[in-house]
């Protein structure tokens, strides 16, 4: 019997990159999966296929999370599709980098509705389905711990915020039975951030190992959190970075 055999998750973006990722291993350990995403259709049908030919049942939502109203159906759905609610994964995030002076009112808009508000509504409306054993798993970034570069003034607080986040409700649910965690990964070849785009080599320079993450580096991160092995794991943040932020 796999380790998740009977759960139910619910990883946000999970059409590319490291929700993907997260995703096709929570299958892999045995959980049915229901995965957002906002643009990437045919892309979330095949992480969907791929889930399905693991024997679990998968389902993908299109769903901005910006919207509050559709990141709280999504998740409404998943439920009533699988009759359960194990594990969160709030993961579909965006990297917006600059100078402070030239973000605009829509950028911040958009990186606190996406980044901020949408793991608080989901984290929200997922709590009263939740049982013990449930877990809520926040994906942040290195960027948060350390600042090793200009231009992350607004990404970095916005993943700071899931801090205060993890932290509260961890204290809160816990009685509960119900874990919250945050994992921050280093940089992580995805297309938000491909090895080879032009702020590889400077990334690369801030992390002790000296390379990129792969997606499946987060992925094991999460299934230790939403598996057995984390059950006395709660309000934790672990950087899964390389060492970017040593
Ligand atoms: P990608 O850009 O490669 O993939 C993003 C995923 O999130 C896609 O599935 C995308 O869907 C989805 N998504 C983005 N915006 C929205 C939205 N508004 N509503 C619904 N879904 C959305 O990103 P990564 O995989 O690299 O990043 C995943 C998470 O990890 C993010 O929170 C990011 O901040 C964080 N992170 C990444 C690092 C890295 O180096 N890659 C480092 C530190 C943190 P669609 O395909 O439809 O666009």
């Amino acid at each position: 019997i796999a380790m998740l055999d009977g759960k139910v998750a619910l990883v946000t973006g999970g059409s590319r990159g490291i929700g993907e990722a997260v995703a096709l291993r929570l299958a892999e350990d045995g959980a049915d999966v229901a995965l957002t995403y906002q643009n990437s259709a045919e892309r979330a049908a095949r992480v969907v296929d791929r889930i399905k030919a693991l024997g679990r049942r998968g389902l993908a939502v299109q769903a901005d999370s910006a919207d509050p109203v559709a990141v709280r159906a999504a998740l409404e759905q998943a439920v009533a599709e699988f009759g359960r609610l194990d594990v969160v994964v709030n993961n579909a995030g965006v990297g917006v980098i600059g100078p402070v002076e030239e973000l605009s009112l829509a950028d911040v808009d958009r990186v606190l509705n996406v980044n901020v508000r949408a793991p608080f509504l989901v984290s929200q409306a997922a709590v009263r389905h939740l049982g013990e054993g449930g877990r809520i798993i926040n994906i942040g970034s290195c960027m948060a711990e350390r600042a090793a570069f200009a231009g992350g003034s607004l990404y970095a607080m916005s993943k700071t915020a899931l801090t205060g986040l993890t932290t509260s409700l961890a204290r809160e649910l816990g009685p509960r039975g119900i874990t919250v965690n945050l994992i921050h990964p280093g940089p992580i070849d995805t297309d938000m951030n491909p090895d080879e785009g032009p702020g590889a080599e400077l990334q690369k320079g801030f992390t002790a190992l000296g390379h990129y993450g792969q997606p499946s580096d987060i992925a094991q991160a999460v299934a230790y959190l939403a598996g057995d092995a984390g059950r006395y794991v709660t309000g934790a943040a672990i950087a899964v970075d390389g060492g970017f932020a040593a």
